[in-house]
């Protein structure tokens, strides 16, 4: 140190100058490291709040749309670090370097402030104690002002003599307050790089020492003890920053002993230059083991490079004369200046080294945890945001491929079962149509049997017939009409539920569970029935009965039968030879022509002529012709013959006379209308049956119907389904795009605060 001392005295006055340019020249300068890595730092705080704000923003929008994918702590983390960062980054554009004086009043400490400022910017000297805390830091407005403690009011300070001015009216200020003194920036140097200087009331005045510390000083980067060359460290001085250094983890402290000019100027100390360094070395050695064994906040090697032996009056003073452009030694100075005036320079350098350190460090280095712990959790919420968008898109991309095959499955499977629907209802409809058919037949067949069991009483009289004849509509309506439904109505059926049954076996499959019990029970209540329409009243409304007495062998009734036997003939001779087989087959309407074709052929011929001969007996010239006949056969046969033909032919009419009662018109009334019914019943089969089975077909293709519309009802939920999986598989495509951009960019601001942290912090450790 001494040797060091020497080379300054001996450079002279022009070492300051050339240091003025260094200090002008602000890239060179250790403060600038602090004030780039606040310029980085904000700059990366800046992107991180941007990025957490359009994440916060982002996540919002995709927990509205797809909610699964982000849970609620997870959104709230987002939005919670929205507002972390913004306060991060308002304590950061707050964030400065900070130094602390210290030490008894009148040590120098306002001075002091001043050299370094180099202007007279705090009132010092006799009758300017300092009786509050004096923050001072950049004013970037170009303004000199000042704001005390807990208002916002700017109080103009044009000059060192208005600051003490107002300083004084702020009489009744707390030793513990702090007021804030703004200087330009432009007219200072430490100002500009972002220095505050925090100037303090006497240590020796106050007991509230711990107040202090906690109010003022837990945040500053640098505290400097202004201590007086011209006497020993003070026990209140020493307990001060013993207090210090037990609240903070190894404090950053400079001893700067003041007022050594005054040391160089007193009389004895001229000619004992000797004595001078016996002072300066019993100074440094207390000095360094105040700092080192007392204070344990720095090494034995350390220590050195924070204690200082200056003149900050002079250092001040010399200033001042560069500022109005003057030689800094001008004026009185006392022996040994420029020594004093570079120690006070390498303090200046190690105190600016040290506090730009220790700001970044201390600052910065939590700053920058902060936000890499941010940026890890914001990471790790995208990361596994991302996996979930993925994950849940697979489950979405399976869960429609399912779907789309159910649905490509439901519509193959309906075209098939449709296909074979229709052929089972065609073939059931041909079944029913033949079976009602077959059994309508029959049952005109047994016609009689119905007619027979009618059984109200029977009586000619027109009037009473209509009532009979009402009634035996009736009772032949509703007898076919049982009878068809005993015979069929069960089979009909079970065969209809057995086909309602299978269509909804083979359907079922295509309808949702859910659906299924719902559907598959056949709503209707009552089970199916065929109606036969056989409307007898209509059908057999025509039918008028003959029920006069006829005699069996009179003239009129063989010609008729004659000529009917003649049509019959001709008919049957006609079908037959159209188709000989059916000649077994022939059937009359009332039997009495049976075994009769032997002599059918003979008759046939001599038919027209006895017909013919008939015919003219019974004509207009029936008597002549009768008269004839008789001649001819009285001539032929001999009149016994016709007396005993004759009293058969009578007793046979009498007989039948006699026989023609109520019952036998019953019977021939029913008989008639057994024909008459046949003939009419036997026309409608066909239709019956066609009606019948349409019904069946109705039935079936209804139910059929129905279940179609359930299996499209369930092929449009399908595809509303799969819709929707559309619609989030878009937002999860959506919410994966964003989760890894966001998730990429938080690695890069992961990257960019290491980078940070290798730049500024790392290799300065
Ligand atoms: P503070 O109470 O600790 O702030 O002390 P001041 O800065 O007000 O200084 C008190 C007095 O000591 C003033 O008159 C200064 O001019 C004087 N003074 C400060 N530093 C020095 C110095 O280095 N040498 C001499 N001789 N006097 C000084």
């Amino acid at each position: 140190m001494a040797a060091y001392i020497n080379r300054t005295v001996a450079l002279g006055d022009p070492m300051i100058d050339s240091h003025k340019t260094s200090l002008d020249d602000k890239n060179s300068s250790p403060l600038q490291v602090f004030v780039l890595a606040k310029k980085q730092i904000n700059h990366i705080f800046g992107d991180i709040q941007d990025y957490v704000a359009d994440a916060s923003e982002r996540m919002i929008d995709v927990s509205t749309k797809c909610p699964d994918v982000i849970n609620k702590s997870e959104l709230t983390s987002i939005i919670d670090y929205t507002s972390k960062v913004k306060g991060i980054r308002e304590v950061l554009t707050r964030d400065h370097m900070k130094v602390a004086f210290f030490g008894r009043t009148s040590n120098g400490k306002s001075t002091v402030v001043n050299a370094m400022l180099g202007d007279k910017v705090l009132p010092s000297g006799i009758g300017h104690t300092t009786n509050c805390f004096l923050q001072v830091e950049g004013s970037q407005t170009g303004e000199s002002y000042l704001v005390t403690e807990g208002s916002d009011e700017k109080q103009n300070v044009e000059s060192v003599g208005h600051l003490a001015h107002a300083l004084n009216y702020e009489k009744q200020l707390n030793e513990n307050e702090l007021v804030h003194v703004y200087w330009p920036v432009d007219k200072c140097g430490l100002l500009r790089d972002d220095v505050a200087l925090v100037d303090s009331p006497g240590v020796d005045v106050t007991p509230h020492l711990d107040d202090w510390i906690d109010a003022h000083c837990i945040d500053a980067d640098v505290f400097v003890l202004v201590a007086n060359a011209e006497s020993t460290l003070m026990v209140t001085e020493k307990k001060f920053f013993h207090n210090v250094s037990s609240k903070l983890s190894k404090p950053n402290i400079f001893i700067l002993h003041n007022r050594w000019d005054a040391s160089a100027n007193e009389p004895e100390f001229l000619d004992q230059f000797n004595n001078q360094e016996q002072v300066r070395k019993q100074h440094t050695e207390r000095a360094v083991d105040f700092l080192v064994k007392e204070l344990k906040v720095c090494t034995l090697e350390e220590a050195p490079s924070r204690i200082f032996f200056i003149s900050a009056k002079e250092v001040l003073q010399a200033r001042v004369q560069q500022r109005k452009g003057l030689a800094p030694n001008s004026g009185a100075l006392a022996e040994g200046f420029a020594a004093r005036y570079m120690e006070f320079e390498e303090f200046e350098r190690r105190f600016e080294e040290c506090i730009s350190k220790s700001a970044i460090k201390t600052k910065f280095m939590n700053h920058s945890q902060q936000g890499k712990h941010v940026i890890k959790e914001m990471f790790k919420i995208m990361e596994t945001i991302y996996s979930r968008s993925k994950e849940q898109t697979h489950d979405k991309t399976c869960q429609k491929k399912e779907l789309e095959d159910k649905l490509n499955y439901t519509e193959q499977q309906l075209i098939s079962v449709t296909q074979q629907m229709k052929m089972k209802i065609h073939s059931m409809v041909d079944d029913v149509e033949e079976k009602v058919s077959k059994a309508l037949n029959e049952e005109i067949r047994r016609l009689s049997v119905l007619v027979d069991e009618f059984n109200l009483p029977f009586h000619s009289d027109p009037l009473v017939l209509n009532v009979y004849k009402k009634e035996l509509h009736n009772h032949v309506e509703s007898g076919l009409g049982s009878n068809l439904r005993a015979k069929l109505s069960t089979a009909l059926a079970m065969n209809i539920e057995q086909s309602q049954r299978d269509m909804i076996q083979k359907v079922s499959t295509l309808i949702p569970e859910e659906k299924r019990n719902i559907t598959v029970v056949n709503p209707k209540l009552e089970p199916f029935e065929v109606l036969y329409r056989l409307n007898c009243d209509n059908l057999c409304g025509d039918f008028h009965e003959r029920l006069e007495f006829k005699f069996s062998w009179g003239l009129s009734t063989l010609v008729t039968r004659v000529s009917s036997l003649a049509n019959w003939s001709r008919n049957q001779s006609r079908s037959l030879m159209s188709s000989p087989s059916h000649n077994q087959s022939i059937n009359t309407l009332d039997g009495s022509f049976n075994g009769f074709d032997s002599n059918r052929i003979a008759v046939e011929q001599n038919l027209p002529l006895i017909s013919r001969i008939l015919t003219a007996s019974i004509g207009t010239q029936g008597t002549m012709g009768g008269l004839i006949l008789a001649g001819f056969m009285l001539k032929t046969v001999g009149w016994r013959l016709i007396v005993a033909t004759g009293g058969i032919y009578g007793c046979l009419y009498l007989y039948e006379r006699l026989s023609w009662t109520t019952k036998a018109k019953e019977r021939e009334f029913k008989r008639q209308y057994v024909q008459h019914a046949t003939g009419k019943l036997r026309l409608i089969v066909d239709l019956t049956s066609a009606n019948c089975s349409h019904q069946v077909q109705q039935e079936l293709s209804t139910t059929f119907a129905r279940l179609c519309q359930l299996v499209d009802e369930s092929a449009s939920d399908l595809t509303d389904q799969m819709r929707y999986i559309d619609r989030q598989l878009q937002v999860l495509a959506q919410s994966t795009e964003v989760s890894k951009i966001l998730r990429n960019k938080a690695e890069f601001l992961k990257s960019e605060l290491r980078h940070f942290d290798d730049n500024f912090l790392s290799l300065r450790n």
